[in-house]
């Protein structure tokens, strides 16, 4: 990756202009290099690529110029020195993760995350002698007593999926350092428009960008953003070695993503505003939860840490999952899928798919109650969606 081009003008300029590299044809549209390798002029220069004497590409394992650019572009949206594009948001989280302990260390991570997020800490790390320990994220005094003479790692994320819980960046992050751990935060839901965590104190940011960042679903994609340290030290390495690298093609489509990210976040998130103010109360609901609405019970802290509100709404039906399903299968607009963050609008619900493998008791931990509906707004016109929302929950 090269020094930012733009770093003096607005954040929709850097999403539109940085990390292009024209070709000598002059394309308006970032070319896209399909290519698993690269020709080097002579013997010698292939051998000075090899010993990192000589600027320039090898392999696409390690690095591709769309890649670059897709990296380029995002680092400079999130204010990160360093970002790694990887083949899906888990690659990226197992990635971060993996990168930082061995056997012998332990991890701290709240235990409201994502499912396979979850699998990763809680089942794969202690296969390989590393232990974990699951909090409350919002509890504070849960993260400090967790602490251990061999924690090395922090990991949440917030808001939560799918209760939109919030969790206290710059203070978690603060008892992770005072631990000579780190903070890594997946900063899905937030959107890198609405959160900054490195600001906030974490050392490591962790997207799926196949969700807000392609936001038309097609491609799956991640990111890691650091300090160049932190990437050269803890990620570097297992990323080249390892191979869950992106397709050029996909960060290509990513890299066209972001020039729209703020665009589609904004105006989503205006929907998602508008929609829980008018279905805030309704009687078929037994609560709204949206991290914009003044009645969150974080709103405070939301104030403290976040830009903007979310394009995610939690909805709990009155009458558990047959109220639940009824509402759903009563959508005509709105369509069931587990994906988020599109331009479509899409509903799951959670405790029958994406936290399906957890016991109930696992689930009110994590606030999942069987009534409990996620809603991702998408870029349907406003007045479509509430149109269907009432109507389904007439049904329901
Ligand atoms: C979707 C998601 C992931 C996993 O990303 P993939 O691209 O599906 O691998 C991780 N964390 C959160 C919060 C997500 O929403």
């Amino acid at each position: 990756m090269t020094s930012p081009q733009h770093p003096d003008h607005h954040l929709e300029t850097r999403l539109v202009h940085e990390g292009s590299q024209r070709t000598p044809f002059g394309e308006t549209s970032e070319a896209l290099f399909l290519t698993q390798g690269f020709v080097y002029e002579s013997a010698e220069s292939a051998e000075r690529r090899f010993l990192n004497e000589e600027p320039g590409y090898s392999y696409s394992r390690y690095s591709n110029p769309t890649i670059d650019a897709f990296e380029q572009r995002i680092a400079s949206l999130e204010g990160a020195e360093a970002a790694r594009a990887t083949a899906s948001g888990m690659a990226a989280v197992t990635a971060a993760m993996v990168g930082q302990v061995q056997a012998g260390d332990h991890v701290v991570a709240a235990r409201a995350l994502f499912g396979s997020c979850r699998w990763v800490v809680e089942d794969l790390l202690p296969r390989f002698g590393v232990g974990c320990t699951l909090v409350d994220g919002a509890d504070l005094s849960q993260w400090r007593e967790a602490v251990r003479p061999e924690t090395k790692a922090f990991l949440l994320e917030t808001p939560t999926n799918p209760s939109l819980d919030i969790i206290d960046i710059a203070a978690v992050a603060a008892i992770a350092h005072e631990a000579g751990a780190t903070l890594t935060v997946d900063n899905v839901f937030a959107t890198p428009l609405f959160q900054k965590p490195l600001a906030l104190g974490a050392d490591c940011v962790v997207y799926s960008a196949t969700k807000h960042i392609d936001g038309q679903g097609r491609c799956l994609g991640g990111v890691i953003l650091a300090s160049t340290e932190f990437i050269e030290t803890k990620v570097q390495q297992f990323l080249r070695m390892t191979g869950p690298s992106i397709s050029p093609f996909n960060a290509w489509v990513l890299l066209k993503g972001l020039e729209t990210l703020p665009l589609r976040v904004e105006k989503q998130t205006a929907t998602a505003g508008y929609l829980a103010d008018a279905l805030h109360d309704h009687s078929k609901l037994q609560r709204l939860i949206y991290p914009g609405r003044a009645d969150h019970p974080q709103a405070e802290l939301i104030r403290r840490q976040m830009s903007g509100a979310s394009t995610m709404i939690a909805l709990e039906v009155k009458g558990g999952k047959a109220g639940a399903f009824r509402f759903l299968n009563a959508l005509n607009l709105i369509r069931i899928s587990n994906n988020l963050g599109d331009a479509k609008s899409l509903v799951t619900h959670p405790a029958t798919t994406t936290h399906q493998r957890f016991t109930p008791e696992q689930r009110a931990e994590m606030s999942i109650p069987d009534g409990l509906v996620r809603l991702s707004v998408g870029l349907e016109h406003r007045d479509d969606l509430l149109a269907d929302l009432t109507r389904a929950l007439e049904c329901a």
